[in-house]
């Protein structure tokens, strides 16, 4: 695939993929939601503007390059200030100024509102964004059925298992999981699967395998989760 694909969930709701992470789109009675702005550099805010005439709101789920590539084409990028840190490091000069979101504040979008659930460990400022009327949980990095990037600096797998188990704990409220990398829907019991393999990988317990792409980190795998993690990190 070059450049990007916006494919429809469903009457409010779409999804913008891209090669490696996808972004999305949500859109209420008063505004639209953009979660994420890609890896690749593509005229995201002219194809925002051709599903919504409403103002646009631009989160970012976290500062890594390829979840902000498209940053310089809005006003503002809204993050968890925990992140503001990783985001002067990755941003391009023009790219749109951090404002910050912070844990439990609202987007109203009218008709729909999502609550933000900080969740470091993936990165410092990480958050899941709680689609309450729709319980749906978008999760940025933090869940996915492909192997979550744990190594190197900003990431920690000890507060990472923390933040699975507040989204664990507020499993009632939502019952399908939005990610950034991978298949783009999981269930819940994703949530275990990481932890599991959480556990085991810092239990010894795994072997660790090369990762099919270069990386400064090895690869380990359990039961439908896994990781790239650097034992040296620890
Ligand atoms: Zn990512």
């Amino acid at each position: 695939m070059s450049g990007f694909e916006l494919i429809k969930i469903n009457d409010n709701s779409w999804r913008i993929e891209s090669d490696m992470v996808r972004a999305y789109l949500f859109v209420g009675t008063k505004k639209a939601l953009l979660v994420d702005s890609l890896n690749v550099s593509a005229p995201l805010s002219e194809l925002v503007k051709n599903v919504t005439e409403l103002p646009v709101m631009l989160v970012n789920t976290h500062a890594d390059p390829d979840h902000i590539t498209c940053n310089d084409q809005f006003e503002a990028a809204y993050m968890h200030p925990a992140e503001f840190a990783l985001y002067r490091k990755n941003k391009k000069k023009n790219d749109a100024p951090a404002m910050p979101l912070w844990n439990g504040d609202i987007i109203d979008l009218g008709g729909r509102t999502f609550e933000v659930i900080h969740i470091p460990g993936h990165t410092c400022g990480s958050i899941a964004l709680l689609d309450r009327e729709n319980r749906v949980l978008v999760s940025g990095d933090t869940i996915s059925a492909s192997p979550i990037f744990i190594f190197g600096p900003f990431r920690d797998i000890h507060a990472l298992q923390l933040s699975l188990q507040i989204l664990k704990d507020r499993s009632s409220d939502y019952d399908r999981i939005y990610t950034s990398h991978g298949e783009y829907q999981v269930g819940v019991d994703q949530i275990d699967k990481i932890l599991a393999c959480s556990k085991e990988l810092l239990a010894g317990h795994i072997t660790a395998e090369e990762p099919p792409f270069p990386l400064p980190a090895k690869m380990y795998r359990y039961n439908g989760a896994g990781f790239y993690f650097d034992p040296a990190d620890f």
